[in-house]
């Protein structure tokens, strides 16, 4: 019995959630199951896979490898239209998630990359980027 984990109740501060990027803040949140192990980039606040609550949101290292790439011609508003044509790619973060991001040209699949930024306007954008030439060539074939 644990009746203390309510903050609203006890009349402390309620804990901050926690902030990412969609929030303006340049990190990755996922959930992590502690129960079976799963890695979840959508926060639920429960396991998708066994049902588990709670689940620890932990921030992610924006290490990973492109699963997917390909280049946007047609932007989807004058905004984007303006950047265009750009990069997006699937990258498979070392914590077990996936993500969407923006890339710098020229990415391929299975290149090894880390998440940096960019902005757009008012809004903040995970930018996929090759890990540094000293590194390179450790993941590819
Ligand atoms: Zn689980």
């Amino acid at each position: 019995m644990s009746t203390a984990a309510n903050p609203q109740q006890s009349g402390a501060s309620p804990e901050p959630a926690p902030l990412d990027w969609v929030d303006g803040q340049e990190a990755i949140l996922y959930e992590h199951c502690g129960a079976c192990g799963k890695a979840t980039y959508f926060r639920r606040g429960f396991c998708p896979r066994c049902g588990a609550t709670p689940v620890a949101v932990r921030r992610s290292a924006g290490q990973g490898t492109v699963y997917a790439a390909t280049t946007v011609v047609r932007a989807p508003s004058p905004e984007w239209k303006a950047i265009a044509p750009y990069a997006m790619v699937l990258v498979d973060l070392q914590e077990g998630i996936r993500i969407l991001a923006h890339g710098v040209p020229g990415l391929a699949i299975g290149d090894a990359v880390n998440i940096g930024w960019h902005r757009l306007g008012e809004r903040l954008i995970p930018c996929a980027e090759p890990v540094a030439s000293s590194t390179q060539g450790q993941q590819k074939k």
